[in-house]
């Protein structure tokens, strides 16, 4: 991974000429092209953990399991959010871990993190370092150091149960390997994020990830069944049992817990069988509402394809115009826009059905019928294959629009279907009068992608002219605007990407003091000395 952005070098650019002159007229671009550091350039503190801390690590991982070089500190530095990329591009990253640890296993892992425990070291987990809501900053709190602990080495899979349908990993597995792993023995786990080249499996359930295909498989939430846990005080093994009546759900307890009570070290996730057909496709509805009021029957009444992706009016129009200054729009396409009011108006959304053959048939014949009851019109099946072959682009397109001086920011939450339209509207105003007060009034998009019986997911995009300079201060605004109105309209301040550090001044409000003290209180007994991930989830910063 380019450790100042996404994927590897020589992946090629997505945006052409026409896409820059488009976005030269809407949103304005940075005076010249602004590329990142050399890596030598990148400035970090000096590390301040000694030769004899570093030998006894290396005692237990071997002289290959800590490092403490400048590339290897440089990598582990942030995530990928926003502020990350621009920190790091520009060779000032919030400074950085003082060793990397690669342990091999859980007996490792429990090791190391004694030894941190008792020589107040802090210990960051880091999966694939994708976490865009600062999970993985090198934040020491009260502590002499930190290190971050990375689970890449811990990659195996441990045992596959064909018959039960459940996978069980080391935390550390990259998604596409599992994927492939599994694929070759006819099954899928169905679990693909946006960042899905680069996540573990860890850092999924640690996050509560939901995938683009969560409506039809579910969230990671759904898909983990059993796991181990290595803390600084307790080792918890859950075995994956389909169901249980234990107790409170413990899994639960730990899935989402952000590293801050311990690290995930293995995990047993439910697998499907790879599906025989897929069918993606795209259809128009007149407005937002009207697409919105359709899907909401379709969940409903148990209709919804596995993939369901609503466009509002401003990101249709944004996509429809990108697609047609790099030649992609295709006739039936652009006759369904047109017909449906004429351009400007009108929401694509994408429609995803997988399963056996005669089951799709079936299912995708119903889920039409429903829609077009609600005034959709069909596309065809372009926008659908255009969109599931272009499915992991944004991150690269991210980045090239960061050289550009162009903003790129998401935001996510989720609620009930009775206030989703203003919520809708109050977030999107929200975001861009934050911006129009930063003098770089942008666009505001938003979809809805992961849907339930009561309600819906929102993911809004926002992109606006970077103020050079001061990109930090212009992404606070909005992102604070951006949250603030989250919680006074109902919504979660996340759905999926996690609280990490950039949510955390949000949590208490959402589920008040004293749950957070329970929660206090469940990391005292696991992490006495309170040495996982300081300064995320739990530790509401005072705002400025
Ligand atoms: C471009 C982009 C698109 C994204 N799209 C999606 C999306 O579609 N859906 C979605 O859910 N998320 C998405 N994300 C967010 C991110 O990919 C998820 O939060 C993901 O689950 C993080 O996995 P990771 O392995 O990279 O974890 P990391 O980023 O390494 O870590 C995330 C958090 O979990 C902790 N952690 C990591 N591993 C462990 C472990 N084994 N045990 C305990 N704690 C651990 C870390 O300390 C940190 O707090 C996106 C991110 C980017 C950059």
């Amino acid at each position: 991974m380019r450790w100042w952005g996404w994927g590897q070098s020589g992946h090629p650019p997505a945006l052409g000429a026409g896409a820059l002159g488009y976005l030269r007229e809407t949103v304005g671009l940075g005076p010249r092209p602004r590329p990142p550091v050399a890596l030598a350039s990148v400035r970090l503190p000096e590390s301040r953990v000694g030769d004899a801390t570093l030998d006894r690590l290396r005692a237990i991982l071997g002289s290959d399991g800590v490092r403490d070089d400048h590339y290897a500190r440089v990598l582990h530095a942030a995530g990928k959010g926003y502020p990350d990329l621009v920190r790091l591009r520009a060779g000032a990253p919030q400074g950085a871990p003082d060793a990397v640890l690669y342990p091999r296993s859980h007996d490792h892992v429990m090791a190391v993190l004694e030894r941190a425990a008792s020589s107040s070291l802090a210990v960051v987990p880091f999966g694939g370092g994708t976490s865009v809501v600062g999970g993985v900053a090198p934040l020491a709190g009260p502590h002499a150091a930190v290190l971050a602990l990375d689970t890449s080495a811990m990659a195996e899979v441990l045992c596959l149960d064909a018959q039960s349908r459940t996978v069980t990993v080391q935390g550390g597995i990259r998604a596409p390997a599992l994927e492939a792993h599994l694929r070759a023995r006819g099954l899928t786990l169905g679990h693909y994020p946006q960042s899905y080249e680069y996540v573990s499996l860890g850092g999924c359930a640690a996050t509560r990830s939901a995938g683009q295909a969560s409506t039809g498989y579910g969230a990671i939430e759904k898909m983990v069944l059993g796991l181990r846990l290595a803390a600084p005080a307790a080792q918890i093994a859950l075995a994956p049992v389909p169901a249980t009546a234990a107790g409170p759900g413990l899994r639960q307890l730990l899935v989402g817990s952000e590293g801050v009570l311990g690290v995930i070290s293995e995990l047993s996730l439910r697998v499907r069988s790879v599906p025989h057909e897929r069918t993606y496709e795209g259809a128009f509805f007149p407005s937002f509402a009207e697409g919105v009021a359709a899907v909401r029957e379709l969940a409903h009444e148990h209709a919804l394809p596995d993939v369901v992706r609503l466009s509002d009016e401003q990101e249709t129009q944004m996509s429809l115009m990108l697609a047609a200054q790099s030649g992609r729009l295709k006739g039936a396409l652009t006759r369904a826009y047109l017909g449906v009011r004429g351009v400007g108006q009108g929401c694509v959304t994408i429609l995803g059905f997988e399963g056996d053959p005669q089951e799709v048939a079936l299912r995708r014949s119903r889920t039409l019928a429903l829609l077009r009851e609600h005034g959709a019109v069909g596309a065809g099946s372009s926008p659908g294959r255009s969109w599931l072959h272009g499915r992991f682009e944004a991150p690269y397109l991210r980045d090239e629009l960061l050289t550009h001086g162009v903003m790129v920011e998401t935001l996510e939450t989720a609620t009930q279907w009775s206030k989703l339209h203003a919520l809708h509207r109050s977030v999107g105003g929200a975001v861009a009068q934050a911006l129009r007060r930063q003098g770089t009034p942008g666009l505001v998009m938003c979809h809805v992608s992961h849907v339930y019986e009561t309600g819906a997911s929102l993911y809004f995009t926002l992109v606006a002219r970077q103020r050079e300079g001061e990109e930090i201060s212009q992404w606070q605004a909005v992102k604070e605007a951006a949250g603030d109105a989250i919680l006074a309209g109902g919504g979660t301040i996340t759905h999926h990407h996690a609280i990490g550090r950039d949510h955390a001044q949000w949590l208490p409000a959402e589920v008040g003091q004293d749950a957070l003290r329970a929660l206090r209180a469940a990391k005292a007994e696991l992490d006495p000395a309170g040495v996982m991930n300081p300064g995320k989830l739990l530790d509401a910063p005072t705002r400025g």
